[in-house]
Order: C-alpha cells, then structure tokens, then sequence
C-alpha cells in the first residue's frame, strides 16, 4: 500500500500536539477504501505509552469516541499523511 490522505495537519485526541511526524488515524472501512477520522488521531507517543499496551501499537478499539474499523499508521509528509501500515 502506498497511499497518501490529503488531510490538513491533525492534532493528537489525547495530549492535543499536531501530528507531525509518526502518528496513529483511526478510520472506518474496509482496506483501500477508508474513511479516515481525524478526531481519534493520536501520536506515536501516546498511541505507545498512554492508549495502546507499553511498547504496542494501539488497536483500533482503543480509540475513543469514533466509530473506527481500521487504525492507519501514518507519517506526516508535505502533502498529507502517508500511510505505511494498516492494523484492523
Ligand atoms: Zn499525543
């Protein structure tokens, strides 16, 4: 998968930093075809230390307050987020 989300800059749902490096956004949908929400975005940090499992990536049920299928890992480019993993 290479893919690029158009998205305006998201910030973290849990400590509120914009998402400028790795990142976490939950989305509904099957593979390919995900509707990303940007609200339950988290950061790598928080996706690591304070939402998922010590040293685990979160899963999409750990997302609070959005209705998510999927959890799109992501990195922050100049266009957008790209995604470099999905984790259902
Ligand atoms: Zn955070």
């Amino acid at each position: 998968m290479d893919e690029v989300l158009a998205l305006p800059a998201v910030s973290c749902s849990n400590c509120g930093e914009e998402v400028n490096d790795g990142g976490y956004i939950p989305a509904a949908g099957a593979d390919g075809d995900a509707d990303p929400r940007p609200d339950g975005a988290l950061c790598t940090r928080c996706g690591f230390s304070e939402v998922g499992f010590a040293g685990c990536a979160p899963e999409p049920g750990d997302v609070e307050a959005v209705d998510a299928d999927v959890l799109l890992h992501v990195q922050r480019e100049e266009e957008g987020y790209r995604v470099l993993g999905t984790k259902d």
